[in-house]
């Protein structure tokens, strides 16, 4: 029936989208600022939902509650699909220093990670600065130990000392325990100085014994360190977590319809999921808010774009299930998928966007950094390569990719904290960035490109 009108009305008034797409680019981004909407998801969602660990039942209430919304906003199709995961409940998470000098410690688990016996471990430490450190040891070397790693993750606008220092976590774990180690404990992958552990998903090896791993605050990671330097320390840990088999993610679909080619989708993508310690605002809240308001903007301000403009909600992310489970639920479609783009990277401004490769000197990319530039986004000269955990797997199967790069120069300061929390946007950098996502999932669903074909040029 909308859809109906939109034609009706593209028939009698001048369509200024289907006209002019780089002048309603400019009412999109002029909307966005003054549009509340994706700030006020943002805060519902953190406080009627709240955390949302994968596989639990507050996904699911996540699940149902985002579709609410989209349906109240109007959304086309909105859906609900399931996958299996195994999911993960944190227990019990303490931990301290026995010896030279008792005092506690802040730590907390690592996704994924087993328990250990009822009552906790205690053993001498064995701490290395760095993964590559403990690397060398031989197999053995750290035989009744916990192994501790003190890795720092450096500071920077993009985000990418994290990637540096995510193999502390993920491989961490089960390399230690291929040297002997009966425990595992590392520096939070972090950029803060605060008494508060960033946890995060491990990947056990199948060749290595599973034993429990957590992360350490960052200043009590220092304390260790400098106890180390001084002689021998022995730590006493406990965790409880559970892994619970056979349970459910959901990935939210929802549509605003293609006038012309519905079959042709723009997708715009974020995580619902979150970790349980905080409320999951800035990973991923944020991403979901902005995405969803964005989508939302299109069909108030610029209805109906050419292409079908598609907001997928993935569950179990921070897990890591959603982006395998969506490429082999909808694989058959990929080719149908004109340029897909994830928003998972906080809540601050939108910096810049890596183009599809091919779309440099196209009138799409034109369009969009004319309309990005007054807002301060730069078009980076590299093409996007990834975009995304949920959406790279799609770039695998031909999928042009889209990134749009926020500002992350604090992002990890707060990250799979207990400090992620909805106090911590800021409402006009939220509108920047969703300003900056309605004109590039309009101008993408509006304009004729075909990335693929410009690719090959
Ligand atoms: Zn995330």
């Amino acid at each position: 029936m909308r859809v109906l009108l939109a034609l009706l009305l593209s028939a009698t008034i001048a369509p200024p989208a289907a006209a002019d797409p780089l002048e309603a680019a400019h009412r999109l981004v002029a909307a966005a600022r003054d549009d509340a909407w994706g700030y006020r998801l943002l805060e519902g969602l953190t406080t009627e939902v709240g955390p949302r660990l994968a596989g639990t039942e507050a996904e699911r209430r996540a699940a149902d509650w985002s579709a609410g919304k989209m349906r109240e906003a109007g959304f086309d199709a909105v859906r609900i699909e399931d996958f299996p995961i195994t999911a993960w409940v944190r227990g019990v998470e303490t931990a301290k220093i026995v010896a030279p000098v008792p005092q506690p410690l802040v730590v907390t688990a690592l996704g994924g990670s087993v328990a250990t016996p009822a009552g906790g471990l205690t053993a001498e430490i064995a701490l290395f600065r760095t993964l590559a450190d403990m690397m060398d040891a031989p197999a053995g070397a750290l035989a009744g130990r916990i192994a501790v790693v003190t890795q720092r993750q450096t500071r920077f606008l993009d985000g990418s000392g994290y990637g540096a220092a995510n193999p502390v976590r993920r491989a961490g774990p089960s390399e230690a325990a291929r040297r002997g180690a009966r425990a595992y404990l590392h520096r939070s992958l972090g950029t803060d100085s605060h008494r508060l552990a960033h946890t995060g998903a491990l990947n056990y090896r199948d060749d290595a014994p599973r034993i429990p791993a957590a992360a350490l605050s960052n200043p009590d990671a220092d304390q260790l360190e400098r106890l180390a330097a001084r002689g021998a320390v022995t730590v006493h840990v406990e965790l409880s977590p559970l892994s619970l088999p056979d349970r459910k993610a959901y990935t939210v679909i929802a549509d605003i319809r293609g006038r012309e080619k519905p079959d042709e989708v723009v997708l715009i993508g974020a995580h619902l999921d979150s970790w349980d310690l905080g409320t999951g605002a800035i990973d991923d809240g944020a991403g979901v808010a902005i995405v969803t308001a964005a989508a939302r903007l299109i069909a108030k301000v610029a209805p109906y774009p050419r292409r079908t403009v598609r907001v997928v909600l993935f569950g179990a992310e921070e897990m890591g299930y959603s982006g395998a489970a969506f490429a082999a639920a909808h694989g058959s479609e990929a080719d149908r998928i004109v340029v897909a783009a994830e928003c998972d990277f906080g809540a601050r401004r939108v910096v810049s966007v890596e183009l599809p490769k091919g779309a440099a000197g196209t009138p799409f990319a034109d369009a969009l950094t004319r309309a990005l530039t007054p807002i301060g986004v730069v078009a980076s000269p590299v093409p996007a390569t990834r975009a995304g955990d949920d959406v790279n797997p799609l770039g695998k199967m031909g999928v042009p990719l889209m990134a749009l790069r926020q500002n992350g120069i604090d992002y990890f300061d707060i990250h799979h904290t207990a400090d992620d929390t909805f106090d911590k946007v800021d409402r006009d950098e939220l509108a920047q960035a969703t300003a900056a996502w309605a004109a590039f999932a309009y101008l993408a669903a509006e304009m004729p490109v075909d990335f693929r074909a410009s690719a090959e040029r």
